[in-house]
């Protein structure tokens, strides 16, 4: 690739190794970062068939992820959008499970960053799961063909389907003993849609730290969901739910397995978008104008009349590196669309800015640092009906939407407040 031209190509070379079956997607020709192809992503959707297929790997799913997470679609406009078009009411399962996202981020706003520690004990005291992942399994290697075909998939993508990402997670956490936050935080980095509450979260409620009981499977779920590339019998999840649930409340270790698939490489994470194309930011630039911010998390087309400033807060990266695929991702777009782009600590952003005339933008609470409160930018509007008080679980969530539904939004026979 050539790491100064700002274009979506990071990811024609598949990690895969040698003897593995393809990985099902290619991120470049799926995950385009452009409105038009987040537009046609959402035109694309079919609806009537997600309840019944979206569990298999193949299935009727959206892959809206990236663009939701990047804010090419806002979440209020594509639930209306879907409703509308397919006539959905709020109890079908596509529209809850958007719900699940808006639900991760109400408690990511409500708990704070509380949600990167355990939100209560799992079935082993934290100090049971190692704070590192096995080589094995950072390189697809662990001998159980669901967990390194999804390894591949991750890397060679940076796209996982959800019934994946829960194999994944639930193998390291529960077989493997490795603590969830250390899988998160690899798995966050390598995905292009990587969002710190519908990740971290999911994780949680894997592990059993933040559901009431962990998440489990066995070599014949992946039989009934997944292609036969990715079957497992003969491996240590060929086995009962009773003796899984056994080894998850066991201190017990399990290891790679023989007949593992060639290692692949671990893609480098960068702290900074490995390409040129931003610089210091320069307050001269934006004095006595209305600017409009555009950051990784909000890279929707900018309002007319507005200049429209990408900005990196170089601390946070710092934090969370990212793969090169999500780099290509959000520095494509933002050379699409800002020709100032600044990369600084967010601090330094927030004081350039002074001089402009007015900010405006969307708030996201990716946005951490207590400088970016001087801008006073608002969240963008609720998909749903969100509680003020905190919800603990997603029933108590969903149960609070559905109550305050609009008229004609639920089937009849279920009861909202009217
Ligand atoms: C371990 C783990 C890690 C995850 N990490 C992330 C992450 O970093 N970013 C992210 O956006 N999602 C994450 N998810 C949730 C979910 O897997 C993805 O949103 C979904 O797979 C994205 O693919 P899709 O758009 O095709 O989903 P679809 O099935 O088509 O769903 C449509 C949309 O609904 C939302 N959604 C669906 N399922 C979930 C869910 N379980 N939780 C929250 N929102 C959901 C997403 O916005 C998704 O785009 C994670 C799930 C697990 C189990």
């Amino acid at each position: 690739m050539n790491r100064h031209q700002p274009v979506f190509e990071a990811t024609d070379t598949p990690a895969t190794g040698a003897g593995c079956a393809a990985v099902p997607f290619a991120a470049s020709e799926a995950f385009a970062p452009t409105p038009a192809a987040a537009r046609a992503r959402l035109a694309a959707v079919r609806a009537g068939d997600y309840a019944r297929s979206r569990n298999h790997l193949d299935g009727a799913v959206t892959r809206l992820s990236p663009y939701l997470t990047h804010g090419l679609l806002d979440l209020a406009e594509v639930v209306a959008s879907l409703r509308k078009r397919h006539h959905l009411p709020l109890t079908h399962k596509l529209v809850q499970e958007l719900g699940w996202r808006a639900y991760f981020q109400h408690s990511w706003r409500h708990r704070g960053a509380a949600i990167f520690d355990d939100l209560h004990p799992g079935p082993l005291p934290a100090a049971a799961y190692a704070r590192e992942l096995p080589a094995d399994l950072r390189r697809g290697a662990t001998g159980v063909p669901v967990i390194d075909q999804a390894v591949r998939t991750l890397y060679a993508s940076g796209y996982l389907h959800n019934h994946a990402r829960m194999w994944l997670a639930s193998y390291t956490v529960h077989v493997r003993k490795v603590h969830w936050r250390a899988g998160a935080d690899w798995m966050f980095a390598h995905l292009l849609d990587g969002d710190l509450a519908s990740n971290h979260l999911s994780w949680q409620w894997v592990a059993g730290t933040g559901s009431a009981k962990p998440y489990l499977f066995n070599a014949e779920n992946v039989a009934r969901y997944a292609p036969p590339a990715w079957h497992s019998p003969g491996t240590v999840i060929d086995t009962t739910y009773a003796v899984l649930d056994a080894l998850a409340h066991s201190p017990q270790r399990r290891g790679a397995e023989p007949g593992a698939h060639p290692a692949v490489d671990e893609p480098p994470l960068f702290a900074a978008p490995p390409a040129e194309g931003f610089t210091a930011p320069d307050a001269a630039t934006v004095a006595g104008r209305t600017v409009w911010l555009v950051h990784p998390w909000a890279l929707a087309d900018p309002p007319a009349g507005t200049l429209p400033v990408a900005v990196l807060d170089t601390r946070w990266h710092a934090r969370w590196p990212w793969s090169a695929q999500r780099w290509a991702f959000v520095g494509a777009r933002m050379h699409a669309i800002a020709s100032l782009r600044w990369m600084a600590p967010a601090p330094e952003l927030v004081a350039a800015l002074r001089p402009a005339a007015q900010v405006r933008g969307w708030y996201n609470p990716h946005l951490d640092d207590p400088a970016w409160a001087a801008l006073r930018l608002p969240l963008p509007p609720s998909a749903f009906a969100d509680p003020d008080r905190a919800c603990r679980s997603f029933s108590a969530y969903w149960t609070h939407v559905l109550k305050h539904a609009p008229p004609g939004a639920l089937p009849q026979g279920v009861l909202s407040n009217d």
